[in-house]
């Protein structure tokens, strides 16, 4: 078979570059090769009465499939450059901002609208933290829900499946550049395919395929970092102010100890904790819904800190995932701690659970973190709690909650030039699995991105 365009992934940025190339060009033969399912059949069996923790499904429904990795997520679009990624540094900043609002148009116009759009501009919020140590990044914050999020990638879905051909269930196996100028072969367990351009958009699930693709092609890459902490779950008062007003919060703090920065990340208010899988290692997460009626007691959020590693360690998601694994070694699966039994130096057990003010909304194993993280990143921790605690009298609380680990891992980071194109003419990478986007909001913007480029020359 021979297409025009064959992306791999379906996720975000997948999906945005297939939307726009339909949009811009309609005669394109356009194939998706996704290895996850449908957004229909995409179910995780985790019920939590039959089964209880992850069980390695051959691909896993919430990282794979249709939508992505954030087709359950809360779906939070910010649209901003001071996070999320580095696509301005290829692309421009207004460039990037323009996409984004662009993305937010097409999502609003999906299913989206009357999601309400946050901001922190002009914000007394922003005052109050650098009077605390604290920086509040800009940022705009388009908060769909994990409903709506759903619905708009139904409707993405239901408009481009007659335009596009969808393969689900069939990962790319490898990639082939043809002869000169005839462009690529991609190969699947049912066979292969040829194009004349590819897009690969395999976002972090896809960061270990990542690697053959750039090592059979000679596409040099680099080695990136790796964020490590923990989600703090604490009743939604405390945090009211800031989440009433923003939705979501960036918030960075020097320490003092060490100089470190850790940052809060994923806010999600009302919401729950939950467990995320990568590469079989369960690590933790989060998410909220818009829908009044699903919302939690509790707010809970990530305290986060960056690991960059020099000469001569290279691998630093194997760090990332060495701590997740002696979590899971531990506690079967993620721990969660109160803070007051971490500050006095024991683990927490049900009863200490149990007896809490907070109820947690993930059944992890009550633990103790202390014998997971690495000193210097647990203090910094500690130490934002306390820095928190005064924005949010309350944060610092003996009954908050702690779970770990929580690992950002990023991929390592794909050389493209400022049309996304790898040293391969016709060859992209895109999104989360090239390592220079993080984020829903940048994954889809350079989808667009490169879809605009492809579309002039075509
Ligand atoms: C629980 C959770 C919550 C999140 N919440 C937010 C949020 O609120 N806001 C935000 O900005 N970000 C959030 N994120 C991150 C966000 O989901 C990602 O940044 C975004 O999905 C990246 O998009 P992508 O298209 O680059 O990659 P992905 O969404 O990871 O999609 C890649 C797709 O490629 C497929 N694939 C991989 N390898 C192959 C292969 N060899 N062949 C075929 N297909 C392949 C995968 O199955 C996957 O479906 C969250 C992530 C998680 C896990």
């Amino acid at each position: 078979m021979n297409y025009d365009v064959i992306i791999v992934g379906a996720g975000p940025g997948g999906i945005f570059s297939a939307y726009e190339l339909v949009k811009l060009n309609p005669a394109l033969k356009i194939a998706v090769f996704e290895a996850g399912n449908s957004l229909d059949k995409r179910k995780c069996p985790i019920d939590g009465v039959k089964i209880k923790s992850c069980i390695g499904c051959e691909s896993c429904a919430i990282m794979n499939g249709f939508g992505g990795a954030g087709a359950f997520s809360d779906g939070k679009y910010n649209i901003t450059n001071q996070f999320g990624g580095t696509l301005f540094e290829y692309i421009g900043k207004n460039e990037a901002i323009d996409l984004m609002k662009y993305v937010d148009e097409i999502n609003l116009s999906h299913g989206g609208e009357g999601t309400k759009l946050y901001s922190t501009a002009n914000s007394e919020i922003k005052r109050m933290c650098l009077q605390n140590g604290l920086h509040l990044l800009d940022a705009q914050v388009r908060h769909l829900g994990t409903d709506i999020n759903y619905v708009v990638l139904e409707n993405l879905y239901n408009e481009l499946k007659d335009k596009v051909e969808f393969f689900f269930r069939t990962p790319v196996e490898k990639v082939e550049k043809l002869d000169e100028s005839s462009g690529y072969r991609v190969y699947t367990k049912d066979g292969s395919y040829s194009c004349t351009t590819c897009i690969i958009s395999v976002g972090r699930s896809g960061s270990k395929w990542m690697e053959t693709v750039c090592k059979d092609l000679n596409i040099p890459t680099k080695s990136n970092r790796v964020d490590i902490g923990v989600r703090v779950e604490l009743p939604a008062e405390i945090f009211a102010s800031l989440t009433d007003e923003l939705y979501e919060s960036k918030i960075v703090y020097r320490t003092a100890k060490f100089e470190d920065l850790v940052r809060t990340f994923c806010m999600n208010p009302h919401g729950a904790v939950v467990n995320e899988n990568t590469n079989g290692i369960v690590t933790v997460n989060g998410h909220s819904y818009e829908d009044p009626e699903k919302h939690t007691e509790n707010t809970n959020f990530a305290l986060l800190v960056s690991k960059h590693f020099s000469k001569p360690f290279k691998d630093s998601n194997g760090y990332g995932e060495s701590i997740a694994r002696l979590s899971n070694m531990l506690g079967g699966g993620v721990i969660v701690q109160r803070f007051g039994d971490l500050v006095r130096g024991r683990r927490s057990n049900e009863e200490r659970i149990r007896e809490g003010y907070v109820t947690p909304t993930l059944a992890a194993t009550p633990g103790d973190l202390s014998l997971v993280i690495p000193k210097r990143i647990l203090d910094g921790i500690i130490e934002m709690i306390y820095a928190l605690d005064k924005i949010c009298p309350g944060t610092a609380n003996d009954d908050t909650l702690l779970y770990g680990v929580e690992v950002k891992f990023y991929n390592m980071e794909v050389e493209i030039d400022e049309n996304l194109e790898t040293c391969h003419k016709g060859l992209y990478v895109i999104g989360d699995g090239s390592g220079v986007t993080h984020s829903l909001s940048h994954a889809s913007a350079s989808g667009v991105y490169v879809a605009r480029h492809i579309a002039k020359d075509s």
